[in-house]
């Protein structure tokens, strides 16, 4: 794939964590037009793969029977992505926060990303009533055509695959005080006023505060 990126500080990153349709994607957005955020969504990056090609393929492959595109594809492919967007100055890691959704979904994902990110905190989108999800995805999948959340049972799959895979990785970024654990059923507006009370316990949040850009 794309040549590495070449040594640099780890960039300051916010993690949005949360089972499928606990809105990681519609606070990412928000976030995102934020100045000083930079929003990326490792199932946009899938998502915008021409089909046709083999990547492309792989992620149609997985993602239709809920399952994670395997590792080492899925971080190259995030590294490309960074990468172009540094080379395109749309994220500039000396000033924006990086604001993953989607990635690192596994504990082998945290850990070949670990050389590049800096985990400042992690946002929990928790909602533990699966059938509001469901309910979620079910619209989704009717507004967005997303085909992975039209079908009941791949549904079932991806909180499986959640359950299985990704919620693991909150215990690994609990110590130090990393997770910030936030209830998904609220509305929208206060799902992001409990994000932002936490970035602005960050000292990184502090020091970006005092700059003129
Ligand atoms: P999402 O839009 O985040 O729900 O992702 C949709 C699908 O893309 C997932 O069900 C996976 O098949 C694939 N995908 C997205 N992010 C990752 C990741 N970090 N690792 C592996 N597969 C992923």
């Amino acid at each position: 794939m794309s040549a590495p990126l070449p040594a640099h500080p780890r960039f300051r990153t916010l993690l949005i964590l949360g089972a499928p349709g606990s809105g990681k994607g519609t606070q990412g957005k928000v976030l995102g037009s934020i100045p000083r955020f930079h929003h990326l969504a490792c199932g946009d990056v899938f998502r915008s793969l021409d089909t046709r090609t083999p990547l492309g393929q792989k992620f149609v492959e997985y993602s239709s029977r809920g399952e994670l595109v395997p590792d080492d594809v899925t971080v190259a492919l995030w590294w490309a992505n960074v990468k172009n967007r540094v080379d395109a100055y749309q994220f500039k890691p000396e000033i924006d926060f990086l604001v993953l959704d989607g990635i690192p979904r596994n504990a082998e994902q945290a850990r070949l990303m670990e050389n590049d990110i800096e985990v400042l905190k992690v946002f929990h989108l928790s909602c533990p009533d699966r059938s509001e999800l469901a309910r979620r995805l079910r619209k989704r999948a009717l507004k967005d055509n997303r085909f992975d959340d039209a079908n009941e049972s791949v549904i079932q799959q991806r909180f499986a695959t959640y359950e299985a895979e990704t919620k693991p990785i909150l215990d690994y970024y609990r110590e130090g005080n990393r997770v910030v654990d936030i209830d998904a059923s609220q509305p929208p507006a206060k799902v992001l006023y409990d994000i932002l009370g936490g970035v602005m316990t960050l000292d990184a949040w502090h020091d970006m505060e005092k700059l003129k850009v």
